[in-house]
């Protein structure tokens, strides 16, 4: 089998940003552009709890799906299971600059949200282990993203192996 592209970045060398993984064109000819939201530096970084990746996710995906601009254009939002980021597919092809905003916006909304915020999906009739969430803790490391991207208008870039 052939190593994919994605296991060809040097995970060493990869720090916390925003960086284009993929674009795809469907054989409809739409293009899927997948996002990997790098939120630990790989392999140094303490990794997040699987509790705060898990409440990160419903609620990232909550606020994409209800967003004016950005509701139609976002496929999915999901965490990586080396619980360093999260990746996030748009359906088509948006500027660094566009991309970069509308996570900023995403990661301030969790950070701001109100200690009583109930997680949007949080019960045993809508998510497959509705205990395991944790609002403080996905709102203490959307904090922490947040400090390393509030002054980024750019997506980073790879180095690759
Ligand atoms: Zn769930």
């Amino acid at each position: 089998m052939e190593r994919i592209s994605s296991f060809c970045v040097d995970h060493n060398a990869l720090q916390p940003g925003i960086y284009l993984s993929r674009e795809d064109t469907t054989p409809s000819g739409d293009v899927i552009s997948t996002y990997d939201i790098r939120m630990r530096a790989p392999n140094h970084d303490p990794v997040m709890s699987i509790t705060s990746a898990h409440s990160i996710e419903h609620l990232g995906a909550t606020f994409l799906r209800n967003h004016a601009d950005w509701s139609k254009k976002t496929i999915y939002f999901w965490p990586m299971w080396c619980r360093t980021g999260m990746y996030v597919l748009f359906s088509w092809e948006p500027s660094g600059e566009e991309v970069v905003k509308i996570i900023q916006e995403m990661y301030a909304w969790v950070a701001e949200l109100d200690e009583s915020y109930p997680i949007p999906g949080a019960t045993a009739a809508e998510c497959g282990n509705y205990l395991d969430h944790s609002l403080s803790q996905a709102k203490n490391d959307a904090k922490k993203f947040l400090e390393i991207i509030k002054d980024k208008n750019t997506l980073d870039e790879y180095k690759y192996l």
